[in-house]
C-alpha cells in the first residue's frame, strides 16, 4: 500500500485553543476547507477598549459561530471587536468581516485598492504543487465526519466568468475537472450569501495603525494579490504576513490579474519584507508562528528561481512555444489546466519582461515565446 504522505502546517484542521503568540496577540484558527488549506489564522489585537480581529474568515455561519466560542474562551464577545483588519481579498480574510461589523459597529480598514474581483475567472489559495501535496496527504485518508471544517466548505471566490472565451495568452479557457466546477458551484452560491464588506478605512503602505495598544506599520505587498499587506509592529518584533509568506508552502501567482508582471511585484514584496528590522515572531494566515522571515522569502524566491530557470530550459528545447505547450513540460498531467497555465504565463511574462524572452502573437493569435 502507498504510505500516506504527512500533511503540511497549513493543512491541519482548525483546533479550539486559543493561543497567546505574541504580546496581547492571540491566535483563532477557523474552519476552512479550501484546496490545499485546513485553516486560516484569525489574530485578535487586545487592547483596552477590546480587540481588533486580523483576517475573520470565511462567510459561513461555522466559522462565524467558531469565531464567537474562541473569542469567548478569551472573555470577549463580537461586539468588542471595534476594528477587523483584512490582509487581502481572498473570501477566507475578508469574508467573516460584514458579520463582525454589523454586531460591533466597528472599522473595517484594507489596502486602498482592496477589490472583490468578482470577474476573476480563478482565484486559488496556494500554487500547482502544493494543490497537489494537499491531494497526496489526503489520498487514502478517512473522510472526517462532518465537523465545523466540512461545513465552512469553500474552496474558490466565486467566479461569474464561467468556464468559456479566450485567456489573454490566446488559450480557450480550459474546463476544469468535474470535482473543480462542482465546487465552483457551490461558492458561486455561496457568493450570493456573501456580504461584501465596506472598507471604512483604506490603508496604504506606511501607515501607521494602533492596535493591540501599540503601533503597528503597514506593509503593501503585491503578488499573492495586488491588495496584499502585512502589519509590522516593531517595538515587539512581530510580523503578521498574511498570504504573503507562509511557513511550508507557496501561495498562487496568478497570471490574470491588472499587474503586467505579479512575478516581479511579488519579488520586490518579498525583498521589502526580508528587509525589514526588528521582526522576530512572525505570524502567517494558515501554518503556525515561526520566526525566520528573511530565510522564508528567500527559500520561495529560490523557488520560482528555479521554476525560472525550468522555463528557459523548455525553451531552448521547444524552440517558440505557446503557453500551453510550456504548461505541458512544467507540469506533471494531472495538474494540466488553467491554474497550471495562469502560473507559467505568470513566469513567462516575466521573464518577457525582464528582458529574457519575446512574444509574438501568432494567426491562430496565441502568444509565442521564444528565448
Ligand atoms: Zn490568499
Ligand atoms: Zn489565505
Amino acid at each position: 500500500m502507498e504510505s500516506q504522505k504527512p500533511r503540511r502546517q497549513e493543512q491541519e484542521s482548525a483546533r479550539e485553543e486559543v493561543t497567546e503568540v505574541a504580546k496581547d496577540v492571540l491566535r483563532m484558527e477557523l474552519p476552512i476547507s479550501m484546496p490545499g488549506l485546513g485553516h486560516v489564522n484569525c489574530y485578535a489585537l487586545l487592547d483596552s477598549e477590546g480587540a481588533a480581529l486580523v483576517d475573520p474568515g470565511l462567510p459561513t455561519a461555522s466559522s462565524f459561530a467558531a469565531l464567537r466560542s474562541r473569542l469567548s474562551q478569551a472573555g470577549l464577545a463580537v461586539k468588542d471587536c471595534h476594528t477587523v483588519v483584512v490582509t487581502h481579498s481572498h473570501p477566507d480574510h475578508f469574508g467573516g468581516a460584514s458579520r463582525v461589523l454589523e454586531e460591533s459597529g466597528g472599522k473595517l480598514i484594507a489596502h486602498n485598492s482592496f477589490h472583490m474581483g468578482m470577474g476573476a475567472p480563478e482565484k486559488p489559495e496556494v500554487s500547482v504543487d502544493d494543490l497537489h501535496a494537499h491531494e497526496d496527504s489526503e489520498a487514502g485518508r478517512t473522510p472526517e465526519p462532518e465537523s465545523e471544517r466540512a461545513k465552512a466548505r469553500a474552496p474558490f471566490t466565486p467566479s461569474s466568468s464561467g468556464f468559456s472565451g479566450k485567456t489573454p495568452w490566446g488559450g480557450e479557457k480550459p474546463r476544469p475537472p468535474f470535482k473543480m466546477r462542482m465546487r465552483w458551484g457551490l461558492m458561486r452560491m455561496l457568493g450570493k450569501a456573501m456580504r461584501f464588506p465596506t472598507i471604512t478605512h483604506p490603508a496604504l503602505g506606511g501607515d501607521v495603525l494602533r492596535l493591540a495598544g501599540r503601533e503597528f506599520f503597514v506593509v503593501h505587498t503585491p503578488g499573492h494579490t495586488e491588495d496584499h499587506i502585512c502589519l509590522h509592529d516593531p517595538a515587539e518584533e512581530v510580523f503578521l504576513a498574511g498570504d504573503h509568506v507562509l511557513p511550508s508552502i507557496t501561495p498562487h501567482i496568478s497570471g490574470l490579474t491588472l499587474d503586467a508582471d505579479p512575478l516581479k511585484a511579488f519579488f520586490d514584496s518579498l525583498d521589502r519584507a526580508a528587509a525589514l528590522e526588528h521582526v522576530g515572531q512572525v505570524l502567517p494566515a494558515h501554518g503556525h508562528p515561526f520566526q525566520d522571515l528573511a530565510a522564508r522569502c528567500i527559500a520561495i524566491k529560490e523557488h520560482h528561481d528555479d521554476r525560472l530557470e525550468q522555463v528557459r530550459d523548455i525553451a531552448r528545447e521547444l524552440g517558440p512555444a505557446n503557453v500551453e505547450a510550456f504548461m505541458k513540460r512544467l507540469f506533471k498531467e494531472r495538474s494540466w489546466g488553467g491554474m497550471a497555465e495562469s502560473e507559467t504565463y505568470a513566469h513567462l511574462e516575466h521573464l518577457r519582461l525582464m528582458g529574457n524572452a519575446e512574444r509574438h502573437t501568432d494567426g491562430a493569435k496565441q502568444f509565442i515565446y521564444t528565448l
